[in-house]
């Protein structure tokens, strides 16, 4: 018969880590531990198969019970105690376990198996009644709200519940759940009895054998519940893979002075430090830490309330236990554990959730300490961390009065500003309106994460950095500041006070998740400075040592150049000229070009602009010096250069002493109805033949001076949009005597040799690449142009249809994101094979923005291609795919 249950005993496990598809991360996790001699509560997990079989067929597998109840029996031998048991009662939780973290998505249920029949034994046996009644209490709550409401498709039990416990504390005046005494507590279980039956129509069951079906069952449901398959889908979690269900013995943190319970970090998630970081608390359960109910202790920081101070002997043994862990894992664990009496139990142990920061220094920490080799390393890697590390900050260098509203935890990277809203549902609301939103929460719960997903940040004003919060904004490398009780919230009010301000929904906070900082207003961030930042350049060095394709930058000002430069660009593979004409002088030179009926006049016109256009090659090739920077000829359509509205049309009119109406007919007769298929890219150049020959001038005056000046420049032109190899051979000509002109003029002791390429950016150019290739000394794939004109999709208006191609799975990506590699691939490796066959020697790139997407760069490395180009932020990211992939 198929197995659907597996034990895992102390020291014995059916199970281990290797088998999470079957027993979901947590129980693979438990067995491996049990199989390391760890100590942990004896159970067993229910496979995924089986939530899979109950999703689709709404029953169980036949033999299934019967394998859960011989298991049950092999515990209660095991631990020598019986569940139902009068006298001797056994008590377990029922916890779900995805084979990846969903961090509260789907339910729990502990203390199972407590009834009324039960309890008498429990409290004889514990002699703690107040424990017992605490228990119980407990699974009320979590049953009604877990089970019973499922079933019954109600809502708000848990509201009422909480609402009843907030009373009795009032009422007996102690602030935490745990001041109430032993008479409070049967008072407060008698209670929520009668509230649990009036609101269900049945009495809470009072058979232990019905309770743990009910939670199975409950379990297994809440693989499919709203929030878990809105997470699901954020994560890109398949659907179909079910969750395991694993049954433990309960372990008791809540038993009194002696009994404890926590979460830990073998190392620090926020900042990587080796360090063990965690929470804890005494006398309580496992879901007051996480659920932000208690502020916690930490578990060393040389505090009185440590877990060190405190429970010295527990924490020599923890700690002992954690870096065994990680050791075992060669990973960074985050573990839960339990105190029972001063005996120590591990609940869980699993990859630990960090933030980009963490994660960068993690690696590199691991890779000198042995524990990774620097392939394992880089595989850790993803590229949203590195995005965290380069994420913006506040500038604190200005001498711009910041006004803090309150401090609490910095629970996750980096700044944000945004406009504030209190609920999930606000922040969908303003997100969709196009706003940047901040959500306030008291507490977040896993009801929230959508709401938690579109915003810029998260401020909490309960919880610690264990918190749903911090947990979940960490992992996604999302601003967060938690545990901020500076702030009160009034959720009727939308609004939140501190003794010094009020703010209402809507107003500007900026929030500093590397310190835990709020402050008042919309402050201006800023980008790190990427050359000090010591951690990013370790780990580029590595990454440029082990990639074995270059990594270019798209950049056409000095300062993007510089940037590119420090973010690893090892040279530029796209200047676009065309920003260059838009400054003041420039446009009107540009525009007297456009409009000049003669030769010479256009000429004339055109030449003004040769020291401006000397000046920013002169600057970008002295920024890159030895590297190539490929400057590419003027490309987009004349009309864009023209004036659009009457004021700029009549004040051109004057400038250039012609009348209104002349002018505006002769911008009608530029007009294109498809522009980006129009009079643009070369053969623009091919019509106005001076605005190649300046552009070659100004480049060619640009190397010459800086050659003499004692620097190396290596610019390389590029025509745009070519299809015909006439285009390329007309301008290969033009180019080449600007260039002699030029260079014959200047005493330099040897004539630079310029590169002269193209673009391939149309699919007739793909096709005779080869007849190209014998002209060209590079071609670089503009995969933007090339995606437009493959598709016949307009890059511009692609909006108006690509979301319902996309929801009825017409298409599955954005082509201009993502490449399309089954068409716009395929002409890619048509035109490479094409090419390297007639030039195998031949430079091949891409710049267009498919260059700094890995999954693109994946396949565009298979194809042949030997430099990408992308914008200056992605370029870590392209060079950390290309140093995995390699
Ligand atoms: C391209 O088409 O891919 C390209 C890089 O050029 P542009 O985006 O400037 O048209
Ligand atoms: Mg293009």
């Amino acid at each position: 018969m198929k197995k659907y249950v597996y034990l895992f005993l102390p020291n014995n496990a059916e199970g281990s880590n290797k088998m999470q598809d079957i027993l979901g991360g947590k129980g693979a996790n438990l067995a491996e531990m049990c199989n390391l001699s760890i100590p942990v509560p004896p159970g067993f997990t229910i496979s995924t198969e089986v939530c899979t079989h109950y999703m689709k067929y709404q029953k169980y597998p036949s033999g299934f019970k019967k394998q859960v109840n011989d298991a049950l029996k092999t515990i209660e031998f095991t631990i020598n105690k019986k569940f139902g048991d009068t006298k001797n009662p056994l008590l377990l939780s029922v916890r779900s376990g995805a084979r990846q973290s969903m961090p509260g998505m789907m339910e729990t249920v502990l203390n199972i198996g407590l009834t009324q029949k039960t309890i008498n034994g429990l409290t004889q046996q514990t002699q703690n009644q107040k424990f017992v009644y605490d228990s119980y209490r407990r699974l009320l709550m979590m049953y009604a709200d877990v089970v019973m409401e499922a079933n019954a498709n109600k809502k708000n039990i848990r509201i009422k519940l909480e609402q009843i416990l907030s009373n009795i504390k009032l009422k007996n005046k102690v602030k935490k759940d745990s001041d109430l005494n032993e008479k409070q507590l049967i008072k407060l279980c008698e209670k929520f009895n009668n509230i649990i039956s009036d609101n269900f129509n049945t009495p809470f069951p009072q058979n232990h054998k019905d309770q743990l079906w009910g939670a199975i069952e409950a379990v297994m449901h809440s693989w499919n519940c709203k929030r878990a398959m809105e997470y699901r889908n954020i994560e890109n979690i398949p659907h179909e893979w079910g969750t395991a269900v694993n049954i433990q013995c309960m372990v008791f943190g809540n038993m009194g002075h002696d009994s404890a319970t926590g979460v830990g970090f073998t190392r620090n998630p926020s900042t990587g430090e080796k360090k063990f970081f965690g929470e804890w608390l005494r006398n309580a359960q496992g879901e007051d830490v996480v659920a932000g109910v208690r502020t916690p202790n930490p578990i060393s920081n040389n505090s009185k309330h440590d877990l060190e101070n405190q429970m010295p002997s527990m924490y020599k043994e923890l700690n002992k236990i954690q870096k065994k862990l990680e050791r075992h894992y060669n990973e960074m664990q985050d573990i839960e554990f339990t105190i029972e009496k001063n005996k120590l139990w591990l609940l869980q142990t699993r990859k630990g959730k960090r933030n980009g920061f963490a994660t960068i220094k993690i690696a590199l920490d691991m890779l000198s300490e042995k524990m990774h080799n620097q392939k394992s390393m880089i595989n850790k890697i993803k590229p949203k961390h590195i995005n965290e590390i380069l994420l913006p900050t506040i500038n604190y260098n200005t001498n711009h009065k910041l006004d803090i509203a309150g401090k609490g935890l910095p629970a996750g990277p980096g700044c944000a500003t945004g406009q504030v809203v209190f609920t999930p549902e606000d922040a969908e609301i303003y997100f969709n309106k196009g706003k940047q939103v901040i959500l306030v929460r008291e507490e977040t719960s896993p009801e929230d994460v959508q709401g938690m997903f579109v915003s810029n940040a998260i401020l909490t004003s309960k919880g610690g950095m264990t918190s749903h919060a911090a947990l979940v904004a960490r992992g996604w490398g999302k601003c967060c500041v938690v545990g901020c009780n500076d702030i009160s919230i009034n959720y009727q009010d939308k609004s939140c006070s501190t003794s010094s301000h009020t703010i209402k929904q809507g107003d500007w906070v900026t929030l500093d998740g590397s310190k835990g900082l709020v402050y008042i207003g919309q402050i201006e961030l800023t980008k790190p400075k990427i050359k000090k930042n010591e951690l990013f350049n370790r780990l580029l060095e590595i990454i440029n040592k082990k990639k074995k394709i270059t990594v270019r930058a798209n950049a056409d000002r000095k300062k993007d150049s510089s940037n590119a430069l420090a973010l690893g660009a090892q040279g530029i593979g796209l200047c676009r000229t065309e920003h260059m004409f838009f400054e003041t002088e420039r446009i009107i030179a540009m525009r007297k070009m456009i409009l000049a009926s003669k030769s010479i006049d256009r000429r004339n016109a055109i030449m003004k602009l040769l020291p401006y256009q000397q000046k920013d090659f002169y600057k970008i090739l002295k920024v890159m010096n030895d590297k190539p920077v490929t400057i590419r000829l003027l490309d987009p359509p004349l009309h864009e250069f023209l004036p659009s509205n009457n004021y700029q049309i009549n004040k051109l009119a004057k400038d250039l002493q012609i009348t209104q109406s002349n002018l505006k007919q002769t911008i009608d007769i530029l007009h294109e109805s498809n522009p980006m298929l129009g009079h643009r890219g070369c053969r623009l150049a091919v019509t106005y033949p001076e605005i190649t020959e300046m552009q070659t001038q100004a480049i060619a005056k640009a190397t010459s001076q800086l050659i003499k000046e004692g620097y190396s420049p290596k610019p390389e032109i590029m025509v745009p949009l070519v299809g015909n190899l006439g285009e390329f051979i007309n301008q290969k000509h033009i180019i080449q005597s600007a260039l002699n002109n030029i260079f014959s003029n200047q005493s330099l002791i040897k004539k630079p040799s310029i590169k002269i390429g193209t673009m391939i950016e149309l699919p007739r150019a793909c096709l005779i690449a080869d007849k190209i290739a014998v002209h060209a000394d590079f071609l670089s794939f503009g995969t933007n142009d090339l995606t437009q004109t493959t598709f016949g999709f307009s890059r511009d208006d692609i909006g108006s249809f690509l979301p319902e191609y996309m929801s009825q799975k017409i298409i599955k990506n954005d082509p201009f994101e993502s490449l399309d590699i089954e068409g716009v691939g395929e002409l890619i490796i048509i035109a490479i094979k094409k090419a390297k066959k007639i030039k195998p020697d031949i430079k091949i790139g891409v710049c267009g923005e498919h260059g700094g997407d890995p999954k693109s760069i994946e396949f565009l490395v298979n194809a042949g291609v030997d430099y990408v180009s992308c914008s200056p932020y992605r370029v870590p990211i392209a060079s950390l795919t290309l140093a995995q992939i390699s």
